[in-house]
């Protein structure tokens, strides 16, 4: 077993991360909020945290991780009131995309995906401890804010120097300017328009903050091993995470905090409000590949901002199919029992080290899936000269293996998900958003053809020959061609 050494953004160094107080290892990341389809570069970020849990298996550690929904925030009472329909309705449709995607990406799903709505009683209460020390004090509006000159250690996560801090100024929004540590919401008054709680609080709504620290406390308790976010959360979203937390419980709230660098486009950060961003969606109805895009998300290590590139995305995309070639390869066998190549041995037993050895390595897994290129290598050539032994292709398939129990792209489901994009697509009216020879080449299943061409023999034989015909121009329009041979009928994509 391997023990990880991860970066901990609150120490500033690379540390060894494992479970205390538990036999799991207990995490929490923060999840999206739901106002909108994600971009990639959201999902970069839970990619590398879907990594790091199933190297953490890997190597023997269980984990227990959570991952919040954001379903109540600024963002989404903004959007769903210019959609002119109430949050939990409008909100719904994009939780449902996002675990599609997840699951598209090969992301694995979180023990526990607590929706902030449902935790509103473990805020109220987290915030009532805040106000029995006097840390959370209430505005004449109603709302509830943080006074942060009562932690003295704000900061320390994203090491801000507060020097100059205006004590008692405040901050309504969820996300504030970088240099502008404020006394930050907690708990926001009811405003005519918005979703409100009734609490002893007051009526009113969590702000973003408190939402992760009561959810993150009410599952994993007061303290638990990691946190993780992309690098934007670091400040204020994580630091007001720690003052809440802290002031509350007196304890150290996650021990060790892990950032996801930026996915960037054209140096810049992709984002929805830059509108320079594209959706899992967008791409694969462009004909990309699920995998590929996986792939390509995980080539740059997370402490890497990472540019994205229509070119290293077709990369990607050459790069799986040779992978499979070869998974395929060795699969088929027919390799001689007793031959062993002692060069594939070496290079596999090599490969599988520096495989893990690189991903306990603060998660390399631009190293980690170049370590196995060289058993990749050996034995294709190996098998190539006829000396590749039935014993080498069975590590050779282990080793293989082990990179897919974390890199999780030689299943190839690619298909079956562009087709779920396109069907989607259809559903939304956006079928002109994709490639035109994608909705020819997928527009019909093989088995929707099969069950066409059955009906249009059978209303030939009925003499119905205006159905029959109709049948027809159908596939013709889709990209089927109907061939008629003395054994009936056959057909082909064109
Ligand atoms: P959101 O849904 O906006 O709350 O974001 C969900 C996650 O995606 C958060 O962890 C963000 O830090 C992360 N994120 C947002 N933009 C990017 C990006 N361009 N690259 C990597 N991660 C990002
Ligand atoms: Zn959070």
């Amino acid at each position: 077993m391997a023990a990880l050494e991860l970066f901990n953004t609150l120490s500033g160094k690379v540390e060894r991360l494992e479970p205390v107080g538990a036999p799991a290892l207990r995490m929490y990341a923060c999840g999206p909020t739901i106002y909108d389809y994600g971009h990639i570069g959201n999902f970069r970020t839970f990619l590398h945290v879907d990594v790091l849990r199933r190297f953490l298996r890997q190597q023997g550690v269980a984990v227990e991780h959570v991952m919040n929904v954001t379903d109540v925030d600024d963002k989404i009472i903004r959007n769903a009131k210019a959609a002119g329909k109430p949050i939990a309705e409008y909100t719904a449709r994009f939780e449902k995309a996002f675990f599609e995607d997840m699951e598209a990406l090969g992301i694995e799903r979180p023990e526990h995906v607590p929706r902030a709505t449902e935790h509103i009683a473990e805020m109220v209460t987290l915030i009532e401890q805040l106000a029995a020390k006097d840390i959370a004090y209430q505005t004449e509006d109603g709302s509830w804010y943080f006074r942060i000159a009562r932690f003295a250690e704000y900061g320390k996560l994203s090491k801000k120097d507060l020097e100059g801090m205006e004590d008692g100024a405040r901050v309504d929004a969820d996300e504030y300017e970088k240099d502008a540590a404020r006394d930050f919401a907690l708990w926001k008054a009811a405003k005519e328009g918005e979703p409100s709680w009734q609490t002893v609080l007051g009526a009113g709504r969590p702000g973003w903050h408190i939402e992760c620290s009561a959810m993150a406390t009410a599952i994993l308790g007061e303290s638990f091993d990691l946190h993780a976010g992309g690098e934007d959360l670091m400040f204020p979203h994580h630091e007001n995470e720690i003052a809440q937390s802290e002031a509350a419980s007196g304890r150290t709230f996650a021990r060790h905090w892990m950032h996801v660098r930026f996915l960037l486009v054209e140096g810049k950060k992709m984002s929805k409000s830059l509108g320079n961003f594209y959706t899992l969606r967008d791409l694969l109805l462009k004909g990309h590949r699920a995998s590929a895009i996986r792939y390509l998300l995980l080539s740059v290590p997370y402490r890497h901002q990472m540019n994205f590139t229509f070119e290293a995305l077709g990369a990607a995309t050459n790069a799986i199919e040779r992978l499979r070639t070869f998974h395929q390869r060795m699969l088929r066998g027919g390799f001689a029992a007793g031959v062993v190549d002692a060069t594939v041995t070496a290079a596999t037993a090599k490969s599988a080290s520096e495989f893990t050895a690189a991903l306990a390595n603060d998660l390399n897994t631009a190293e980690a899936a170049a370590a196995i290129s060289e058993m990749v290598r050996a034995a294709n050539s190996a098998a190539d000269a006829g000396t590749l032994g039935g014993e080498n292709a069975a590590e050779v398939l282990r080793v293989l293996m082990l990179f897919d129990e974390v890199f999780a792209v030689l299943e190839d489901r690619d298909e079956e998900l562009t087709r779920a994009a396109l069907k989607w697509a259809e559903a939304e009216g956006r079928t002109k958003d994709a490639a035109p020879e994608l909705v020819l080449k997928l527009a019909l299943s093989d088995a929707e053809i099969e069950a066409l061409v059955e009906e249009r023999t059978e209303a030939k034989k009925a003499r119905n020959f205006a159905r029959a015909d109709a049948i027809r121009a159908e596939l013709l329009a889709k990209g089927v061609v109907i061939e008629d041979s003395k054994d009936g009928a056959r057909w082909k994509r064109k």
